[in-house]
């Protein structure tokens, strides 16, 4: 099987249908995907739902009408607690997951068994300017794709058909769309899924867009654009980590400074360490917090 070669690496490619109303999307990441899970020891069922993830937040994130982000989560109370990814109308992502690291995990374990019972999927919308917008609805189906066809079919009215594939080095996936306000022969758009899911998973992690859509769509002429890039990038700041420790309040960052010396933050998404010793939180808060808290000690000492 032909792979991928240097210059279609990290590529998400818009492409549409020339003689019915249907658009495409398709992405293939590999150094993004390396730099995602080579900052973490993911096991294997759970890398994979991960990678599987990612794809998709970029493919929906390409659609947004706003420059912002997209953010989908799937959230379990089994082994696996989260899978988070974000992907931005500037076309970058990063994804992280959290999971029972004590658990024992099968590398076969389907997702409904990773995630147990009760579990949701939550989609944000997050423009730079202006309000966000959730939507969260229970999980169905078993794979990310069945997650957020379901999704889709629920919350939209355009019907969407999703292919997604994630292996060690690949995060890929096919997304196909029906124009809105145009009719469509019902057997078209059953024609394009059907040849759609023909693709096997090791195809669309390994094959580049232009061999792809060759393959599923040589009938059916497809107009494919110029692609493009999709980078790495994370929003952590040391600005975003300082205003989370005043939201927790002087006092409570006081006594960990008193009692640790610092505070240290880890992003979990590119694992950035943001560490605050005692002039930083001092200045942070515009006062000794330090002192205030290591005094307070003494005086719960002194009172028992
Ligand atoms: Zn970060």
């Amino acid at each position: 099987m032909e792979t991928i070669s240097g210059n279609h690496h990290d590529q998400l490619t818009r492409f549409v249908f020339d003689q019915c109303p249907v658009r495409g999307l398709h992405v293939n990441l590999t150094q993004v995907w390396q730099h995602i899970v080579d900052r973490k020891t993911y096991p294997v069922a759970i890398r994979h739902a991960l990678g599987e993830l990612t794809a998709a937040a970029v493919l929906l994130a390409s659609n947004l009408k706003f420059e912002g982000s997209l953010i989908v989560q799937v959230q379990g109370q089994g082994i696996l607690k989260m899978l988070v990814a974000e992907a931005t109308s500037a076309g970058t992502c990063r994804a992280t997951a959290r999971w029972n690291e004590e658990a024992d995990l099968d590398a076969h374990m389907s997702l409904t068994e990773l995630l147990g019972e009760g579990g949701v999927f939550v989609m944000t919308l997050q423009p730079l300017q202006g309000e966000a917008w959730q939507g969260i609805v229970e999980l169905t189906g078993d794979s990310i794709a069945r997650m957020l066809m379901n999704y889709m079919a629920q919350s939209e009215q355009l019907d969407t058909h999703i292919e997604l594939a994630s292996d060690e080095h690949h995060a890929a996936g096919l997304l196909l769309q029906r124009l809105p306000s145009q009719d469509i022969e019902p057997n078209d758009w059953q024609t394009l899924t059907a040849l759609t899911e023909t693709l096997s998973s090791e195809e669309l992690n390994q094959l580049d867009a232009a061999t792809v859509l060759y393959r599923l769509f040589h009938e059916q002429p497809v107009r494919v654009f110029e692609p493009r890039r999709i980078e790495f990038a994370c929003s952590c700041s040391r600005g975003k980590v300082s205003d989370m420790l005043l939201l927790l309040g002087a006092k409570e960052v006081g006594e960990a400074v008193a009692e640790e010396g610092s505070i240290e933050v880890n992003c979990d998404f590119c694992h950035e360490r943001y560490v605050f010793d005692d002039t930083d939180v001092n200045t942070l808060f515009g006062q000794d917090v330090v002192k205030l808290a290591k005094e307070t000690a003494t005086e719960e000492i002194r009172n028992h």
